[in-house]
């Protein structure tokens, strides 16, 4: 705040964002550094100012785990970023992950007033200054209770849920498939917009709250739900959507042909932009990435810090439907991205076994559909062929059947995801489930929101029994 003539403390009535620090595209592109450099004190305080500190808080509600947002800014502009942090903590398990990759846009901001006329509080920047300088406590095993339940994947989802059971002694035993805990936020966010070691730390507070993390074991597989089912009172289901969607057109299983799944695994899991590394990665000098969503930004960033000499995005809408986060889409034009945009893959050209170009056939907008979306037509006669040498699939991914192959009583709809009642249970009787499991692929704070309110549901459950 600003004090006025009269002594009354004035906010800041700035129309303009503060400005979050950046590296320079030109040095950014050849490395994994991360690219936004989080405020400083200095501009964390003028920018809590901004906060009207509104009596009715609209944009608590567009906040999916409504993080008492005006209270947690209220201790900012105090300088007291403890109380900030222990008031973010009541809602959310994970806010340094949030702050730096929520759609605030389309959530907490989009609800905030001071975007009516001007920008938006700088909410999730905010919230990131806030767990960046969270000073670690010590943590105490919360004493048992004696219940038991078990989480099937280390996403946000399941991490979230297992946050929320194991604080109240809940004996938490989670179940992952991969090598690592952390689902998409480890093998498919990149390094520059999301680094490792953060995820990392947030999955060692749980670890010092006495959760089990189990690697390597794929439900279904190696254990099955009935299994579970004898050693836990409860489950919960937080398998995500990490099977990958295909175009079906011709060339698709060319080498050079990746999902965007399997190129950010290599690249962000298997570390193979690391010189130490040995994971196998065709990088490319010419790269097509199909698709517009966040996928495809990371995608397509990674394949130019992998020493791409050009990428393109091909995208069969305009820059006006583009679903991809506006900012990541700023980011990737900054680093000269090449959009093709009114674009659409018919055909991926092959030579001796490996990718060579891409035909695609240019497209135009019709009508909006039934999502309010403009559908694309392709124009008649149109096609032409890009030079390419690495394809990279970014055009969607579903949940895995092999959970409801492996249990025939788990209810999943036709486009694969696990179905749940009301309280967030599935077909089967003390099987929760949620996230993007559940709804397809989706955000981190909406699988976060959907762990923890089943944790809440297992623990009216179980509480009612006795041990
Ligand atoms: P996941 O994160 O997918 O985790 C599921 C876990 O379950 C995985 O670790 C998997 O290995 C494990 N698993 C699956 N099956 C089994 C089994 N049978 N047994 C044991 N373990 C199993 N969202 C945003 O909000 N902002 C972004 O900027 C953003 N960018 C994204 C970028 C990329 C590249 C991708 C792929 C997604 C992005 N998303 C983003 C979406 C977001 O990451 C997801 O919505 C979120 O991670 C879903 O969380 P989840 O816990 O439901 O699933
Ligand atoms: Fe906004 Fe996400 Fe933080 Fe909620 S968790 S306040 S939506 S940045
Ligand atoms: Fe502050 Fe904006 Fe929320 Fe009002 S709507 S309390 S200005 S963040």
């Amino acid at each position: 705040m600003q004090s006025s003539k009269q002594g009354i403390i004035m906010p800041n009535m700035s129309l303009e964002k503060n400005k979050m620090p950046m590296l320079e595209a030109n040095d950014r592109i050849h490395s994994f550094d991360e690219v936004a450099l989080g405020y400083s004190e200095e501009v964390a305080v003028l920018e809590a100012n901004r906060c009207l500190h509104c009596p009715n808080h609209p944009c608590v509600e567009g906040c999916p785990v409504n993080i008492d947002i005006p209270n947690f800014i209220e201790h900012i502009k105090n300088k007291d970023y403890e109380s900030a942090y222990r008031v973010i903590s009541l809602n959310s398990s994970l806010p340094a992950i949030c702050g730096r990759v929520c759609p605030q846009e389309s959530q907490c901001e989009s609800k905030c007033v001071r975007g009516i006329k001007g920008e938006p509080v700088g909410i999730g920047r905010l919230e990131r200054f806030v767990a960046d300088n969270h000073v670690d406590e010590e943590i105490n095993k919360p004493v048992s209770n004696g219940h038991k339940v078990a989480i099937v994947g280390s996403g946000p989802s399941g991490l979230a849920c297992a946050y929320e059971l194991s604080k109240d002694g809940y004996d938490v035993t989670i179940y992952e498939a991969l090598h690592v805990a952390g689902g998409v936020l480890m093998y498919g966010i990149p390094e520059f917009r999301l680094p490792k070691k953060i995820v990392q730390k947030e999955i060692d507070r749980l670890v010092k709250l006495g959760v089990k993390i189990n690697t390597n074991v794929v439900v279904g597989k190696s254990i099955s739900i009935d299994e579970l089912l004898q050693e836990y009172e409860a489950l919960y289901l937080g398998t995500g959507a990490g099977l990958p969607n295909f175009m079906d057109i011709d060339g698709e299983m060319l080498n050079g042909v990746y999902s965007a799944n399997e190129f950010l695994t290599r690249t962000n899991l298997m570390k193979a932009y690391k010189d130490s590394s040995s994971t196998p990665i065709m990088k490319g000098d010419n790269v097509a990435v199909v698709g517009g969503g966040n996928v495809a930004m990371d995608a397509a960033r990674s394949a130019l810090r992998l020493d791409a000499k050009r990428v393109y995005i091909i995208y069969r809408r305009s820059m006006e439907e583009l679903p991809a986060r506006k900012e990541e889409v700023e980011h990737s034009i900054e680093e000269g991205i090449d959009f093709k945009l009114l674009n659409n893959p018919v055909e991926i050209i092959g030579e001796n076994g490996h990718v060579k170009a891409i035909k695609c056939i240019k497209m135009q907008l019709g009508e909006p559909d039934e999502r309010g979306r403009r559908k694309p037509y392709p124009i008649e006669g149109s096609e032409f062929e890009l030079d390419v040498d690495v394809v990279i699939m970014a055009i969607g991914t579903s949940p895995n059947p092999l959970l409801k192959n492996s249990c025939e009583k788990l209810n999943v709809s036709s486009r694969g995801g696990i179905i749940i009642d009301d309280s967030g249970m599935t077909s089967i009787d003390n099987v929760f489930a949620g996230g993007d499991a559940v709804t397809g692929s989706a955000t981190v704070i909406s699988a976060m929101s959907a762990g923890k309110n089943a944790a809440k549901e297992i623990k009216k459950r179980l509480s009612n029994l006795v041990i």
